[in-house]
């Protein structure tokens, strides 16, 4: 971070803070913003968790979620808070796009904004940046920002349970390549400081309703095509599915990874029909660039490795169009 001490001298007497983080939060979203707000709190600020849209509920039970501010359910709470702050947190994304209609009065505010992520391109709204691309969360990032600050050791049980999740989720439960040897000392701290790893992780992964698994089962048998001369497999879900199994925010999540866990399969891809438009999950595995082809293609981005995009195509047209763009990747897939 440069200026530092000056962000030091700004948080030296009680302020008005927001923090929020990008839509349809995932764990590290919700977990670097939740630690920041328990470690903010303590430290006798005015704090406020502003969501731009729900989360899933495997995430609800997280210390200090029922705090949170859904912008998208009470909107003129949320903008007074954001008018009235003196900091603005911005936690796991790096532009005001990511935030939807929050991103303008987010731009307008008066108050100071701070940036800790871990994406790659960002855009530059800032005041103050924390920023490593090599981090393997935004939770890793606030860990190492508090500690900057000189309060490792006020790190306490909730802010602890927070950012474990938060680099827990990001880090495919410690599995990528950027969950380093330094990542696995932070996580002895944090269990030292309170984080029921075990409980963790059962509570994440092991909250799957009846549904959710027969949907999954479906979409695995039905749903998923292979590809496998350029190590490919892609999955594509329609509203009707949706509707079908009472699908709700959250229970997609993770379904890529299995077109990834196939031996062989370098790059996966999940489209799912929101409605409004066809949402993508890119994930891919070694050099495959999952971030420039949703950059390229579908209006998004990412990392190299996991990243997402939008289409406003039809779900089959939209299919169509990815069958017609994996030929200029093949030279590279087949490696
Ligand atoms: P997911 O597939 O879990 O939605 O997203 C995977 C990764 O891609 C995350 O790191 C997320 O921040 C990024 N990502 C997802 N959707 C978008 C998008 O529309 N634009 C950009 N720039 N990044 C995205
Ligand atoms: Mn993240």
């Amino acid at each position: 971070m440069h200026n530092i001490k000056e962000l030091q001298a700004l948080l030296s007497e009680a302020k008005k803070i927001v923090i929020t983080t990008h839509h349809k939060p995932d764990g590290d979203a919700m977990g670097s913003s939740l630690g920041l707000y328990h470690f903010l709190l303590a430290l006798g600020h005015h704090v406020h968790v502003i969501t731009p849209s729900d989360y899933p509920y495997f995430l609800h039970w997280l210390p200090g979620n029922s705090e949170v501010i859904d912008f998208q359910i009470q909107e003129a709470r949320a903008k007074d808070l954001v008018a009235e702050a003196d900091i603005i947190f911005c936690c796991d994304f790096n532009a005001l796009s990511r935030i939807g209609s929050l991103g303008d009065l987010v731009r307008s505010s008066a108050a100071k904004k701070v940036m800790i992520d871990h994406h790659l391109d960002p855009e530059g709204f800032e005041d103050f940046t924390y920023w490593n691309v090599s981090a393997c969360a935004a939770a890793e990032l606030v860990y190492r920002f508090i500690v900057e600050l000189g309060f490792g050791n006020n790190i306490n049980k909730d802010i602890a349970t927070c950012l474990y999740t938060g680099i827990m989720t990001d880090s495919g439960s410690f599995r990528f390549p950027s969950t380093s040897a330094e990542v696995h000392r932070i996580i002895a701290d944090l269990i030292e400081r309170g984080a029921n790893n075990s409980r963790i992780h059962e509570l994440i992964y092991d909250t799957n309703s009846e549904n959710r698994l027969k949907f999954l089962g479906h979409i695995l048998s039905q749903k998923m095509f292979v590809l496998p001369e350029i190590n490919t497999a892609y999955i594509y879900i329609d509203q009707e599915e949706l509707k079908k199994y009472q699908i709700v925010t959250g229970d997609t999540e993770g379904i890529v990874n299995y077109a990834l866990s196939i031996n062989g399969i370098r790059f996966a891809i999940l489209v799912v029909d929101r409605g409004e438009a066809r949402k993508l999950s890119f994930r891919s595995k070694g050099e495959f660039p999952a971030n420039e082809v949703a950059k390229k293609y579908f209006e998004g981005g990412g990392h190299r490795n996991a990243a997402g995009g939008i289409s406003f195509l039809s779900l089959t047209e939209t299919v169509e169009k990815i069958k017609n763009i994996l030929p200029e990747f093949e030279e590279m897939l087949k490696q």
